[in-house]
């Protein structure tokens, strides 16, 4: 799933059962495992200069990169967190692991050839779903649109809630930029492909 998505989507569920306080700190779990991949991708276009594909299907597959998304996408691990924070009643670090969960249950379903290790350190099974977030080739079309539809009841529902103009700002944002990359790749370059 988009990272943005789940920063909203995880806001919508989360968001009800803490404090508006509790927010940023929801927005913070639900983008954290993607972060390494941004990393490495402003690494490899800015620093290593590597080409758009050796990007994608070598860096990204080399077994350091994998194994810090398998570190940052383990259930296992956020469960740990959770009970450790639960125990000692760390509020912060609860919250925290339990927005990070829900990141790698949304993304469990939503993966194909990219699937993550989500129960690393105990196994190394990955779930190759049937249906992918972005691959055409796997469904990737109607579960784009299928995630639109998500983050934007999710955003009706958040909305009223969240105070600050600037969070405000960014849900209308990302509404916006994932209805215009929809139309461009999937409704624009299909039907371009269709005339040639
Ligand atoms: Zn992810």
């Amino acid at each position: 799933m988009n990272t943005p998505s789940h920063a909203i989507l995880n806001l919508a569920i989360l968001g009800k059962v803490t404090h508006p306080e509790a927010n940023l700190l929801i927005v913070l779990g639900g983008i954290l495992p993607d972060i390494p991949i941004f990393l490495f991708y402003g690494w490899a276009k800015l620093i290593a200069k590597m080409p758009e594909e050796q990007i994608w299907l070598q860096g990204y597959y080399s077994p350091i990169m994998q194994t810090i998304v398998a570190i940052s996408h383990s259930i296992p691990l956020a469960v740990i967190g959770l009970a450790i924070a639960t125990f000692y009643q760390w509020k912060i670090l609860q919250i925290l692991c339990l927005s990070l969960i829900l990141h790698s249950l949304f993304d469990l379903p939503v993966h194909h050839d990219d699937a993550h290790r989500h129960f690393v350190p105990f196994s190394n099974y990955r779930f190759i779903s049937p249906v992918s977030y972005w691959d055409t080739k796997h469904y990737g079309s109607i579960v784009s649109l299928v995630e639109i539809l998500l983050v934007f009841g999710a955003t009706i529902r958040v909305f009223p809630g969240v105070e600050s103009p600037v969070g405000k700002g960014l849900m209308i944002l990302v509404n916006s930029l994932s209805v215009i990359s929809y139309l461009y790749f999937y409704v624009y370059l299909k039907y371009k492909l269709w005339v040639n």
